[in-house]
């Protein structure tokens, strides 16, 4: 009972592929009304279809976290068809592989806008309106055990999920007065649709030899942490930052 999230209104980003999809489905077998936000509409509408057949309610939104004008239609949005956002899912995020030496700036600018710039709007929109409607709120931050530790030819997005751990500590220690609670899980290696393929691969067997559980984690390996930190089980966490990584050295 303590992790039902019937009668809430949770906003997934990213909720178009890989992840956030299934964190959309998690959340609405847990009760929540899910808005799924992200740029690609068409395979929204799949996932709200599917959604609601479950009985769920579901909405898709457009989102570009990259813009502060989509961000506010998106709250707008969800607000006048779901009601008031509970939740929060930080989930959007993009990486760019390239040496650092060869990076260009735009590709700087773009992972770092996303996965960290794109996280803080999100946040501070949703707070605001916690603040003004004397609601309280739950944001999850998808971070990454590369914002812990470092791989190469990963330099934004390293830097931008270390920055998205902080953000979260800071702003839970701002927002605990408004009963806002900010967390973060750092997921290890996830097999999704997008790299399922990398992991056959001697770069991804390398990457399988350095985690003790000697296996790839699947999205269903992060419910319990989502769950937790999005439901009332999670009440006393804020500024928690939780690994799931199979113990990854
Ligand atoms: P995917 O590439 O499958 O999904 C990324 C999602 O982010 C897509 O739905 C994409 O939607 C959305 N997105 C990207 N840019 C924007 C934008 N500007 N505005 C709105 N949405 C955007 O990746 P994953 O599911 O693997 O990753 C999800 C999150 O989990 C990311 O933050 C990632 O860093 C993190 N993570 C993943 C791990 C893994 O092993 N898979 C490990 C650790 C962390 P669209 O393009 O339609 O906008």
């Amino acid at each position: 009972k303590r992790f039902d999230l019937s009668g809430k209104v949770a906003l997934v980003t990213g909720a178009s592929s890989g992840l956030g999809v299934h964190f959309a489905r998690t959340l609405a077998e847990a009760g929540a009304s899910v808005a799924i936000a992200a740029r690609r509409a068409d395979r929204l509408a799949s996932l709200q279809a599917e959604l609601q057949q479950g009985g769920a309610r579901a909405l898709a939104v457009d989102l570009d976290v990259q813009s502060a004008e989509s961000i506010a239609a998106a709250f707008d949005k969800v607000e006048a068809v779901l009601g008031p956002v509970d939740i929060l899912v930080n989930n959007a995020g993009i990486s760019i592989v390239k040496p650092a030496l060869d990076m260009p700036e735009a590709d700087w600018d773009s992972v770092v806008d996303t996965n960290l710039r794109g996280a803080w709007l999100m946040a501070q929109t949703a707070g605001k309106r916690w603040v003004a409607a004397k609601r309280p709120g739950s944001i999850v931050n998808i971070a990454s055990i590369l914002g812990l530790r470092t791989i190469g030819q990963v330099a934004p997005y390293n830097a931008s999920k270390a920055g998205l751990i902080h953000l979260t500590r800071a702003l839970a220690m701002e927002w605990a007065r408004y009963q806002i609670r900010v967390n973060a899980i750092c997921p290890g290696y996830i097999e999704t649709e997008m790299n399922g393929d990398f992991w056959k691969t001697p770069g991804g067997q390398r990457l399988i030899d350095r985690i003790p559980q000697r296996r790839i984690g699947q999205p269903e390996h992060l419910d319990g942490a989502l769950l937790l930190l999005a439901s009332e089980a999670g009440a006393f966490m804020t500024g928690s930052i939780i690994t799931v990584d199979g113990g990854h050295t």
